[in-house]
């Protein structure tokens, strides 16, 4: 099992893969499929049945039940192929670096990417293990090629010893997590799961079961525009106008720069200027429905009153809906996150809960009606060319996946 998961690994983060925004397609980009399609493969070499590529671009299959309980839940595992627009992912070198002593990595392409353990204090519990990096050029695709290899390498095992008993096993791997589109196209009743996991987490032992609720609103500030030289009197500038309500942001609260933990925020990261009409397109954040509502009506109390210091000028606001906090829809079904800790307790590991300040894909995912917490893959600094994964953690997280679907017989 151990030369396994790196193996698959290896072959799988040499494929670019890289999605990007504003694509017409799906997959936003057609390099995605070279992954997709060798899964397919591999999936079927295993000897899974239901094996099906669609037309998207998904890859379902399924693990056979290996127990004579009928009641036991299909419980689905989920990992995206994609990796980040942010950063190259053509051409990536990993190097295993066996046996880390807690040295500085120095990545061979440029010598300016250096992993210290000073800078990623948790390289301090990997003394001894293998650790991959890219070659200081790209990313490595940790995220979430990780997790794609535990779950083929989970399923391999598994397929390998059916006197392990367990209930259906559903197996996804999607695009376009990184684009924000991974579940777009997701069909969950052909899925046919009843609980599931993403396997798209940090570090060892973690669990994530709560994150942010997010929306994105647009306030458009309307101004008059006439020739400059004769506009006494007429003209209403627009960009002062936002410029104004910009200003009237609290400063040192409520922001990205400022907030962590539990705390939300409000997030200006868009503008569209013209004097007649100009656009602020804000980020909003809070780990509950009610608190975004309310940074929501906040921010156009706050527009309204701006605009009455500008007269003539007006503006209008629109919500749009990003990603719910999963923590409502999974409260309503502890089993599957209590059987998640009871998994990794049993994999000899601490479990290590956070808040997530962004979202997954087992946010829409729960809300589609499917709960889908995420669990560690074991990558870090993801997006980034300082990307590792330690090989000793994937195969933990392999553990972790079969240990998570004996518990689920042994419980029911
Ligand atoms: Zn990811």
């Amino acid at each position: 099992m151990a030369a396994n998961v790196l193996d698959k690994f290896l072959r799988y983060v040499v494929i670019d893969t890289q999605s990007v925004e504003d694509s017409s397609t799906y997959p936003s980009t057609a390099r995605q499929w070279d992954l997709l399609q060798l899964l397919e493969r591999e999936l079927r070499e295993i000897g899974l049945p239901e094996v099906r590529i669609d037309e998207y671009g998904y890859v379902f299959a399924t693990i056979p039940s290996t127990t004579p309980k009928t009641d036991v839940p299909v419980i689905g595992f989920i990992a995206h192929v994609d990796t980040s627009p942010e950063m190259s992912g053509a051409d990536v070198r990993p190097i295993v670096h066996r046996n880390y002593q807690g040295q500085d990595l120095v990545l061979p392409d440029d010598p300016q990417m250096v992993l210290r353990l000073s800078d990623n204090p948790w390289l301090a519990e990997q003394i001894g293990h293998d650790i991959v990096t890219a070659s200081g050029a790209t990313l490595l695709g940790a995220d979430n090629k990780a997790g794609v290899a535990e779950i083929v390498a989970a399923a391999e095992y598994l397929m390998a010893h059916p006197e392990i008993p367990h209930g259906t096993i559903r197996i996804a791997f999607t695009p376009d997590e990184e684009v924000g589109a991974g579940t777009k196209f997701f069909d969950v009743q052909r899925f046919g799961a009843t609980y599931a996991y993403t396997m798209d987490g940090e570090t060892r032992g973690e669990l994530e079961t709560e994150s942010f609720s997010a929306d994105a609103i647009t306030i458009t500030f309307r101004g008059f525009n006439t020739h400059p030289g004769y506009a006494k009197g007429k003209m209403v500038n627009a960009i002062k106008v936002a410029a104004d309500f910009i200003s009237r942001l609290p400063d040192g609260e409520l922001s990205p720069e400022t907030t962590d933990g539990y705390q939300g925020y409000v997030h200006p990261y868009v503008l569209h200027a013209s004097v007649d009409s100009t656009a602020v397109k804000l980020l909003v954040r809070d780990f509950s429905s009610a608190g975004l509502k309310e940074k929501e009506a906040w921010l156009e109390d706050l527009a309204g009153k701006t605009v009455q210091d500008w007269p003539g000028a007006s503006f209008d606001a629109s919500i749009e809906e990003s990603y719910r906090n999963m923590k409502e829809i999974l409260d309503a079904h502890p089993r599957a996150a209590d059987y998640a800790r009871e998994a990794i307790r049993r994999s000899g590991l601490t479990v290590r809960e956070r808040p997530i300040r962004g979202g997954t894909d087992g946010c829409r995912l729960s809300f589609m009606g499917l709960p889908t917490p995420n669990i560690f893959a074991g990558e870090h600094n993801f997006h980034s060319r300082l990307e590792w994964v330690s090989v000793q953690d994937m195969e933990k997280v392999v553990d972790v996946i079969v240990n998570l679907v004996r518990l689920w017989e042994e419980k029911t």
